[in-house]
């Protein structure tokens, strides 16, 4: 079973083991092995703040900030790097051929290019199919987590997190997968631009289709109350 389990890691991962928007080398990582990792980083950022000549050691502030930032990146930022693939069950979807979304499922991640978070939402669509295979819907959250908590390029993430939907929901009609978000390399570094959001789209099957009923109900849904859920 764990076996086939890895099988399936490594079948749902688009880009090489190692680097930063994909996942660690030999994950999952034991709770030592993290803290194995967190000490040998924290030795490495402190290092670095050395390097930009600040005197964190007698700084009360930045004494322990190493160690806050090499548990950051373990534990949360990058925390789809190491830990494995949540088990996802898929079900019979029993006759219902209409279209599945879940929308705004937060997004907090991670560009690769300059380690400034991106922070936005997510919204996925598919058509399980008359023989098609349907999943809990937290688990198209839990999908989103696993991708997102790591180095990110947007473009990219959109791309994974369709192919794991995709693979996951089994002879489907189609999925799409759409990206909205904001990133700190933007607004608070090179241009220095408040505002601006990135959106990105992935689809396939009958989301391709120019005048498919299913691809105009999946983004007239995300124009409703501007998007935002209200309960
Ligand atoms: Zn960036």
């Amino acid at each position: 079973m764990e076996n086939n389990r890895r099988k399936f890691h490594n079948d749902i991962e688009c880009v090489p083991t190692g680097f930063a928007n994909g996942s660690a080398t030999d994950r999952p990582l034991t709770s030592e092995e993290k803290q194995q990792m967190i000490e040998e980083a924290t030795v490495h950022f402190g290092n670095f703040l050395t390097a930009l000549k600040c005197d964190w050691q007698n700084d009360p502030n930045s004494a322990d900030t190493p160690r806050r930032v090499a548990k950051a990146y373990v534990n949360d930022l990058w925390a789809g790097r190491y830990n494995g693939f949540t088990d996802i069950t898929s079900f019979p979807s029993d006759g219902y051929d209409g279209v599945i979304i879940e929308r705004n499922i937060p997004l907090t991640s991670m560009c690769s290019h300059h380690h400034q978070t991106i922070s936005g939402v997510v919204h996925i669509g598919y058509i399980a199919g008359e023989k098609g295979r349907v999943i809990g819907l937290s688990k198209l959250n839990r999908i989103v987590e696993y991708f997102g908590r790591r180095g990110a390029i947007q473009e990219q993430l959109t791309a994974a997190i369709h192919q794991a939907v995709n693979k996951v929901c089994e002879g489907n009609r189609g999925v799409v997968v759409t990206v909205v978000a904001g990133h700190n390399c933007v607004s608070c570094r090179g241009v220095k631009h408040q505002g601006a959001a990135m959106i990105t789209t992935k689809a396939s099957g009958v989301f391709m289709e120019n005048d498919n009923l299913a691809r105009k109900e999946f983004f007239d849904s995300l124009k409703i109350n501007n998007g935002h859920v209200s309960i």
